[in-house]
Parts: C-alpha cells; sequence; structure tokens
C-alpha cells in the first residue's frame, strides 16, 4: 500500500476539509429540534460526488442518519460515525466569533459543532474519499454514518439504527469523545437516577415536636451519604464511582411540618456494580437515621460497558498512530456515555477515538484544530486496512 501517496493526498486536500466542516457548521441543527437534514444535504451531495453508495434512515421527517458504503458486504464490517446535531449556542453575546458563521483562524475552525462533532464528520466523509480510490485494497466493509440526535440519547440516531434498523457492524470508531487523537475510550461507566423519599408526619408547625419533619431527615441522610464510598471492585481504566445529589423537592405550606420529602441521586456506577447493590448501600446509610422512613426508586439507568483492552482493533489503532504519526495512544475511560454504549450493548467492539478537545465542546467559540482533523484521516486509513488484514 502507497500510503505516502495517500498521505499526500489527505494534505493536499485541506482546503476541501476546512470548506466541508465550515459548510456542516453553517447548517443550524440545533437538537432540539435536530433538523439534520439540512446537514445531511452537505453529505449526500458528497457521496454522490465521489461515487460512494448511501443509504438514508430516518426514523422521523428529517431526522436522517446517513451511511455511506465503501466495499459493501465485505466482512468485517467497521463503521465510523459521527453526528450531526449539536448543542443550542446559548447566549449569542458570549460568542467572539458567530456561532453558525464560521471562522478559520490560527489553524482551527471556530463555530458551533466545530468540534462536536461536524469536524469529525467531516474528516470521515474526506477519510472516505480517500478510501474509496483504494477500495480494492481494503480487506472490509467501511460504514461512513452522519446521524442524527447524539446530544439527546440517539433515540432517533443510533439507539434507532441498531435496535430498529439493524445496523449491527463488527467494530466501531466514534469520534466523539474529545481526546485529540491521543486516547481510545475502552470503557464506560453506567448512569443510574435514584429517587431517595423521606417520610415523616405532619403536624402544626408551631408545634413542631408533634410531627416528623421528613425534610430534616433526608437532610441527615444526604450528609451521612456524603462520605460513603460505593461499594465497588477497582477498575484498571474507570476511576472510583461517584455520586451527587442532583434535585430536591419537599414541604408543603409555610406552616406544616413537611411528611414527604425526596431527592434524586446521579450515580455513576462500575462494572459488577448494579442499581439494586447501590441501593443497598443507600439502605445501610438511611438505617442510620433515627426515626427516618425512606423509600428508593430507581428511575433510570445505563450499564456500564467496556470492550477487552487488548482487541484487534485497540491493537491496530495504537500501532498505526505509532507507526505513522508517532503517538502513543493511551487507554481511558468515561464517566459520560458516547454511542459506542449502545454498540457495545449489541456485541460490537465499538470504541471512541477522535480529534476535537473536550474542553471547548458545548461552549462558547468552540473550536476544531484543523491539524487533528488531518491527523486523524491518517491513524484511521492504515487502520482500517490492517482491520481487513488481521480478522
Ligand atoms: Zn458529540
Amino acid at each position: 500500500m502507497d500510503f505516502e501517496k495517500i498521505f499526500k493526498s489527505i494534505s493536499e486536500s485541506e482546503k476541501e476539509l476546512i470548506d466541508l466542516t465550515c459548510d456542516l457548521i453553517r447548517k443550524k441543527t440545533v437538537n432540539p429540534p435536530g433538523d439534520e437534514y439540512l446537514a445531511g444535504e452537505i453529505v449526500t451531495d458528497f457521496f454522490k460526488k465521489y461515487g460512494i453508495e448511501y443509504e438514508i434512515f430516518e426514523k422521523e421527517k428529517g431526522r436522517v442518519n446517513i451511511l455511506g458504503y465503501i466495499n459493501k458486504g465485505k466482512k468485517p464490517s467497521v463503521l465510523l460515525a459521527g453526528h450531526l446535531d449539536v448543542v443550542p449556542e446559548g447566549d449569542p453575546e458570549s460568542w467572539t466569533y458567530p456561532p453558525f458563521e464560521p471562522v478559520v483562524k490560527d489553524g482551527k475552525i471556530f463555530g458551533r459543532g466545530s468540534t462536536d462533532n461536524k469536524g469529525q464528520t467531516a474528516a470521515l466523509l474526506m477519510a472516505a474519499k480517500e478510501m474509496k480510490k483504494i477500495e480494492n485494497d481494503l480487506g472490509c466493509e467501511v460504514v461512513i454514518g452522519a446521524v442524527a440526535d447524539e446530544e439527546l440519547g440517539s433515540t432517533f440516531g443510533m439507539v434507532y439504527l441498531v435496535n430498529e434498523v439493524g445496523i449491527l457492524p463488527d467494530f466501531a470508531i466514534i469520534p466523539d469523545i474529545g481526546g485529540g487523537n491521543r486516547a481510545i475510550d475502552i470503557a464506560e461507566k453506567g448512569l443510574v437516577n435514584i429517587k431517595v423519599i423521606s417520610f415523616g408526619k405532619k403536624a402544626h408547625s408551631s408545634l413542631p415536636h408533634l410531627g416528623l419533619n421528613a425534610i430534616d431527615k433526608l437532610a441527615e441522610f444526604i450528609k451521612k451519604l456524603e462520605p460513603i464510598i460505593l461499594t465497588h471492585q477497582p477498575h484498571p481504566i474507570l476511576n472510583a464511582p461517584t455520586k451527587s445529589v442532583n434535585i430536591i423537592h419537599g414541604g408543603a405550606a409555610h406552616n406544616i411540618v413537611p411528611d414527604k420529602a425526596e431527592v434524586v441521586i446521579n450515580v455513576r456506577y462500575l462494572p459488577g456494580m448494579t442499581p439494586e447493590s447501590i441501593i443497598e448501600d443507600l439502605k445501610k446509610v438511611s438505617a442510620k437515621v433515627k426515626k427516618g422512613k425512606f423509600e428508593f426508586q430507581v428511575l433510570d439507568y445505563l450499564v456500564p460497558t467496556e470492550v477487552a483492552p487488548d482487541n484487534v482493533l485497540v491493537k491496530v489503532l495504537k500501532e498505526n498512530a505509532k507507526k505513522y504519526l508517532n503517538i502513543d495512544l493511551k487507554l481511558i475511560g468515561l464517566g459520560g456515555a458516547t454511542v459506542c454504549k449502545q454498540l457495545i450493548e449489541k456485541g460490537i467492539t465499538a470504541v471512541g477515538f477522535g480529534p476535537g478537545s473536550d474542553a471547548v465542546a458545548h461552549m462558547s467559540d468552540e473550536y476544531v484544530n484543523i491539524k487533528e482533523l488531518v491527523e486523524f484521516q491518517k491513524i484511521i486509513i492504515p487502520t482500517l486496512i490492517d482491520l481487513g488484514k488481521n480478522v
């Protein structure tokens, strides 16, 4: 394989990459409502221009998911997907540059979605253009995705694609973790929201000793919970579980001792723990609150997910980053979730890897380094070639 030639072509296509990123940013795909079809047109025009076969999947009109195929049907199948939706721009006054009128300056592209996730999506398209040229030498099917609804749970995006459309590749690379091409996300904590309800006894608030104040009891519980580390087995990559009391409600009137109060606790947990095991821990804490009466409810949860640190995808990514760009990729775990979680739950070896910075995602003056978008292509193309040989 003549990588010199491919890399030269990638470098020479930098202007096209910048223009493509800027075109995507100009399309206002703020979620909600999403309107991903606006940017979707740019993606389909690109695929048409370079003779790349594609399909569009919509769970709801306008919420487009576009998949482009190189070597359709070949095995193994590798999905690389960026997302087209962006978070709202917030107060426009807080931006130096207009959020939807991208500015290219100092090797960076500024604009909403530049680093989350339109720059990455543009880089994937540019890589697809190069891979199309060497299609016959690629030993795998490459699926390039531009998907919907990542910022609000992927109901119209990846969740729909894997669960309803049946998109089930063997491997996936999701460039949506920041990390500046320096880290591979192989593990993600689980997440559970638990409602804790404290029960007391009503009384006239001029005679509080006749009642039992549910808010006081709940406050005692929260204080006792604070220093507790939830029961867990240490994980090689993920740090300890965390918990945060994020919502509180209670009381009915100024002059009534409250008989009910509640909080919602958000817990990020490790493999080996379950929502039930976490509630057991909470119950032990609540038992120390004298006269306290509590109830615990799981509101919703996502399980922790991980792939083996020595799997072939991780191996070839690390090898190629080192070989061609002298980058040492570090294995990391996340407390938040990417669409890797949905893919891993379906048995797909999915990792997060790509350009961009977490520090500017969702912020004013969001930007992406153009150099990183170029680097990214130079790592994934040899990786896909090796994956085709190795599997
Ligand atoms: Zn994102």
